[in-house]
């Protein structure tokens, strides 16, 4: 395990607590045949759920610090243990974690475990967000582990295998700049996730700029389907730049620039329109982090990564016009064209609209009028009138098509699955799954379409 290599504070050594049953609740097999695992090896869930660890695994927790809501505390993994690092058939390298799979030192009060419904969520979630095209971390399985866990009352535990291109998070830097090992864990991270800023004349300034792109972009990609994540802290982003971290995040169905589900965001820290805006403030802590790197002299580092910083909002702007272009059948949309993507937004949330399913009729149907009101009418044509100038309808809607989803994972219906599975019926969540990461695909159960209402009421969780 290559992380082992990083100085001792980094990590705790650590093994999986032992559980009484493990029962296989569901497997990914084309993830492990993606990652060239030995099935026979990794579809045990013994292993799985911690109970039998090969001797050549040499398990960690890791230490990290995460800005919560905008405070420091000093975190690491409570509850997450990670197995192993493993090489894909390309060469790539992917940790393998185990979630709920004990404690650790780390854990301050908590118990160490987890419960069946959100990880099942994580699952679920995260596996449909790979397949509408967003980086994230994956799931490869979840087991049961026959014994309860203590919430508001007893669940069933459970176990998350959850597989990444790292877990190096911001928080990782900033606890790594704590103890006095900031390069040691930065070139350990550069080797990992940007092995050619290297050669670069400044390879750390070159590292954020990394960082800071592949931010900008992902955040792009929620705002385009209309997730939100729900509990930003710097322990919760990446430095590879996937989605990490499902337990009160959300789609939304009616489209609100300031939905919330959190039951902890009483602010709105971390609402939809925020996301970008506390992306650039968690690089600014990630700047903070990377100060000694950059030059002797602070005030020097300081501007050079204020002058990286500060191309944030530009980057963000550019990645989101071409992902909201393609929403709208623009290959390439104008600077003009933004102001009638948001007006677009405008209208939606006037009206309130369901996000998906109006992009998608859109894409279905540009002639059928969307809005009742005289502006959306206006609105739809202008927008025609553009999208004729910019292509064939024909090459419009096939843009279209691939770029608005027909499913997401909506929540009434996504609490429903997870309700039959706590109480041992799993098949209407394997439906479900199966349904969430074909979210192109033309045929789709009735059920799957209907936006809710009440969805904008519907509250999450922090999911321990
Ligand atoms: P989160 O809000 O899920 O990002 O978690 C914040 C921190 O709390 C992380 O360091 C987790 O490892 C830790 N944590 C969450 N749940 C538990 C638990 N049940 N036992 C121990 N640590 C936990
Ligand atoms: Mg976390």
């Amino acid at each position: 395990m290559t992380y082992r290599q990083l100085p001792d504070i980094m990590y705790a050594e650590v093994h999986p607590t032992p559980v009484s049953r493990a029962e296989l609740v569901v497997f990914n097999d084309p993830l492990a045949e993606e990652l060239g695992l030995d099935i026979s090896l990794w579809k045990n869930p013994e292993l799985l759920a911690g109970n039998f660890v090969p001797k050549e695994f040499t398990p960690i927790a890791q230490a990290y610090i995460g800005h919560q809501f905008g405070y420091p505390t000093m975190l690491g993994d409570g509850r997450a243990i990670l197995l192993d690092e493993v090489l894909s058939p390309q060469g790539e390298r992917f940790d393998i974690q185990l979630k709920g799979a004990g404690r650790t030192p780390y854990s301050r009060r908590g118990d160490g475990r987890a419960v069946i419904g959100p990880m099942l969520r994580e699952y679920l979630v995260s596996e449909a967000m790979h397949a509408l095209g967003i980086p994230t971390s994956r799931s490869l399985a979840v087991v049961l582990t026959g014994e309860p866990v203590y919430r508001e009352r007893a669940f069933p535990g459970a176990i998350l295998t959850r597989v990444a291109s790292s877990h190096l998070r911001v928080g990782t830097l900033q606890y790594a700049r704590s103890k006095n090992v900031i390069k040691e864990v930065s070139d350990y991270t550069i080797a990992r996730h940007d092995p050619l800023c290297k050669e670069e004349s400044e390879p750390y300034l070159c590292f954020f700029q990394e960082v800071l792109s592949r931010q900008a972009k992902l955040i792009a990609l929620w705002q385009a389907f209309g997730f939100i994540h729900g509990v930003m802290n710097t322990d919760n982003m990446t430095i590879s730049g996937e989605t990490i971290d499902y337990g009160p995040c959300a789609f939304m169905d009616t489209y609100r620039a300031d939905q919330v589900f959190s039951s902890i965001d009483q602010t709105g820290r971390y609402r939809y329109s925020h996301q970008p805006l506390i992306a650039k403030w968690n690089l600014a802590r990630l700047a903070d982090a990377l100060i000694p790197l950059i030059d002797r002299e602070e005030q020097t580092a300081i501007d050079k990564l204020l002058g990286v910083l500060n191309t944030f909002e530009e980057k963000y702007r550019e990645e989101w016009r071409l992902q909201f272009g393609k929403k709208f059948g623009l290959v390439n949309p104008s600077k003009e064209d933004v102001a009638m993507m948001e007006a677009f937004l405008e209208l939606l949330e006037k009206e309130e609209m369901d996000f998906t399913n109006s992009f998608l009729q859109l894409s279905d149907d540009p002639f059928a009028l969307l809005f009742p009101s005289e502006k959306g009418v206006n609105w739809q044509n202008a927008w025609r009138r553009r999208v004729k100038e910019n292509s064939t309808p024909e090459d419009a809607k096939t843009l279209m098509l691939s770029a608005n989803p027909r499913v997401i994972p909506r929540n009434i219906l996504l609490e429903e699955v997870l309700g039959a599975a706590r109480s041992g019926d799993i098949a209407p969540f394997k439906e479900m799954l199966e349904i969430v990461t074909h979210p192109f695909s033309a045929k789709v159960p009735e059920k799957y379409l209907q936006s809710s209402p009440s969805d904008k009421k519907f509250v999450t969780y922090c999911g321990t």
